[in-house]
């Protein structure tokens, strides 16, 4: 990187600002149980046995670590997350992370909650945009049966119609409110279902902004070149490409696959070039940014000035609205009260969901926190400094 931004991520007054004293407490206990290893894994371990045994485990979920990570457990239970984040200049993206509910009923649930985050997002400011993950509306076998070409049964073909006109429900919605929708990337067996589905939409609510954004996981060899396809491809039918630019969270799940089926695995083999192929797709991004709105979905600090720099170097403003930056609520509170001061436009993931159902997305979290070197412990850091900073104030005074 060439220029330093002006922004710095260090400054733990701005990114903690909204917590308490006795929150600051909390996160600290959090991240350091997810930076030891074996901590981690027992605690993920015995909440996974809990759920299997179905023991109540909510109330002891909801105490240590639902409120950290999530905004509540119904949409109206999230506003004065919506609100206080909202008083920061950091907006907020509802997450339903509602997962693995397996029935028509199940899908056409997820459906109708993702419109009401839409028709949220319309009446309130600071929601600007509303997201889905597919397989909250659709089996995930049947969409790895069609990314395998297979032959549908004829329950399957009207399935997949059903899938079809859930997703084409939100984007005609989301078109009409004009909230830009996220489609959250999953496992490479199943993506290019999900990219298909997402160009066709995209092909028909784009025509004059980006609406409807796929996600790119740059820990896939794949995905540059798949971002630069679809590059081309917009510009050829004239649309707009929304890309949600993100490393990817199942990096342990495709490898142990690959291994099981032995083929080739479609991630990297090490963090460098995943890293570099990310900071690629920023550049490309900006460097297209006449057709392509970014949203750079990361809490690298290193990709989040890297794409503060290009958009400087591109004499673009820091509140241009087609570049966001975003975080998961809970996490890198540094990078997204930062940025927000210094007037870039930046969201939050907030999940919202019954405890339990909230679950799997919590237990993503804390393998994330533990597989990947560094992240809990520099949250740590960051909180311990804010601690220590507040207590030689309250000296001082
Ligand atoms: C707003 C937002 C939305 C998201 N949406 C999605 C989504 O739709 N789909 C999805 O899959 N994930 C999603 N994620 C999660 C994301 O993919 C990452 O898992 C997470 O953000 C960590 O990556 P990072 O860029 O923040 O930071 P970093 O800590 O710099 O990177 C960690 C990531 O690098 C990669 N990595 C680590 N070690 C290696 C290695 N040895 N070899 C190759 N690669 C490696 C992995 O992807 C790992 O998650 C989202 C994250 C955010 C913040």
């Amino acid at each position: 990187m060439e220029a330093k931004p002006a922004v710095s991520f260090e400054d733990t007054a701005v990114a903690f600002d909204y917590k308490s004293d006795a929150a600051m407490r909390k996160a600290n206990l959090i991240f350091s149980l997810v930076n030891h290893p074996w901590i981690s894994a027992l605690a993920t371990g015995s909440v996974k046995a809990a759920l299997w045994l179905r023991l109540p485990v909510e109330p002891l979920i909801k105490t240590m670590v639902f409120d950290h990570f999530c905004g509540g457990e119904s949409i109206e239970k999230t506003e004065s997350v919506v609100k206080m984040l909202g008083n920061y200049g950091v907006n907020t993206i509802l997450d339903y992370s509602v997962e693995g509910a397996k029935s028509e009923e199940g899908f056409d649930h997820a459906m109708e909650e993702t419109l009401h985050t839409i028709e949220k997002a319309h009446r309130v400011e600071n929601i600007p945009f509303s997201v889905f993950k597919i397989t909250g509306l659709a089996s995930a076998e049947l969409l790895e049966k069609v990314q395998q070409n297979a032959e549908l049964n004829e329950d399957e073909r009207k399935a997949f119609e059903r899938v079809r006109y859930r997703m084409d429900k939100i984007c005609k919605q989301a078109h009409a409110y004009k909230i830009p929708v996220l489609l959250d990337a999953e496992e490479s067996w199943i993506q290019d279902t999900i990219d298909s589905l997402a160009y066709e939409l995209m092909a028909k609510y784009n025509k004059e902004q980006a609406i409807v954004f796929n996600t790119y996981q740059l820990y896939r060899t794949a995905s540059l070149k798949n971002l630069k396809d679809a590059f081309h491809e917009a510009a050829m039918h004239n649309y707009f490409l929304g890309a949600k630019l993100v490393r990817g969270a199942y990096l342990e799940k495709e490898r142990a696959r690959a291994e099981q089926m032995g083929y080739v695995s479609p991630i990297y083999p090490d963090k460098d070039s995943t890293d570099l192929a990310f900071n690629q797709a920023l550049q490309f991004c900006i460097d297209n940014k006449q057709r392509i709105s970014v949203m750079c979905g990361s809490h690298n600090e290193y990709s989040n000035y890297y794409l503060m720099v290009l958009m400087e170097k591109h004499s673009m403003k820091n509140s241009d609205n087609r570049v966001w930056f975003a975080q998961l609520y809970g996490m890198s509170d540094n990078i997204s009260f930062s940025l927000a001061k210094a007037g870039y436009r930046v969201a939050k993931y907030v999940p919202y969901g019954p405890v339990r159902s909230v679950l799997p997305y919590l237990l993503r979290r804390a393998d994330e926190n533990t597989s990947v070197a560094g992240q809990s412990s520099r949250e740590l850091m960051l909180i311990h400094k804010e601690i220590k900073r507040r207590k030689h104030d309250r000296k001082g005074e």
